[in-house]
């Protein structure tokens, strides 16, 4: 996939920002593992996502007015069979017309194992410029501000200071019976984000800002399952 070209023609389309599908594209392109997923158009389109997919599905809606897809019920997780598909899309379709006559479509995609949803993030700092970020999900980035942040490029060494220096971080190595989540896959996606050779540099000027919000992280693997690109215009 040719990054560079889906970047302009978002910039050509008016938007500032990539849509999910696409951002998921251009982690995928530079190593990070996303979840196996189609684009369906209708609600009624649905039949071939279980012979293409494996479930449990994830149904999300896609409109470029809508950018916290939970928050109004544009979110359906644990989806088993091809009713339940169609019942959830006719869901998610209504919630989203109650605030945009802008929907895209609908973005089918399986459903990561189990594991802790953390934050990886990139943006550009006004004085030190590309940056990276890296937290727990939920109430530890919004509640708690528990993050760390370090100048780009970072090295693997900081990539293990950012997970070190998380207040919450013995919620990440299992403590209280949860899942230990591996902090090599989490070292290399910070890497992939905010490395020598990560996408905040290798997009400077055109990326400002990259959001994956959750990286959901298991025993032994990393999975993007949201993606947010805000693009610089000029
Ligand atoms: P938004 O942040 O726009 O509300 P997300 O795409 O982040 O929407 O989905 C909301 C939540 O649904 C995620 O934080 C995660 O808990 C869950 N989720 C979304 N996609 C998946 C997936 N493929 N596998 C497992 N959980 C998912
Ligand atoms: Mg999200």
């Amino acid at each position: 996939m040719d990054v560079h070209a889906s970047i302009s023609e978002a910039l050509r389309a008016g938007r500032s920002t990539l849509d999910e599908e696409s951002g998921k594209r251009v982690l995928a392109a530079n190593g990070i593992k996303v979840p196996a997923s189609l684009l369906i158009a209708e609600p009624d389109g649905a039949s071939g996502a279980f012979t293409k997919l494996s479930p449990p599905l994830v149904a999300k809606i896609v409109s470029p007015d809508i950018v916290h897809k939970s928050d109004i019920g544009g979110v359906k997780v644990r989806i088993g069979s091809a009713e339940e598909l169609e019942t959830a899309l006719r869901e998610i379709e209504s919630a989203a017309k109650a605030h945009t006559d802008d929907i895209e479509g609908y973005l089918v995609e399986e459903m990561a194992p189990a594991g802790h949803e953390v934050v990886v993030g990139g943006s550009t700092d006004q004085t030190f410029g590309p940056i990276v970020m890296f937290g727990l999900g939920g109430i530890f980035v919004e509640v708690l501000a528990d993050v760390a942040f370090r100048i780009c490029p970072i090295t693997p060494v900081d990539a293990r200071e950012m997970i070190d220096e998380l207040k919450a971080v013995k919620l990440l190595r299992g403590a209280r019976g949860g899942i230990h989540a591996s902090e090599e896959a989490i070292v290399d996606t910070l890497l992939k984000v905010g490395g020598e050779d990560g996408m905040m540099l290798a997009l400077e000027g055109k990326v400002t800002e990259i959001d994956i919000n959750p990286l959901i992280v298991s025993e032994n693997e990393a999975i993007a399952v949201d993606a947010r690109f805000v693009l610089k215009r000029d």
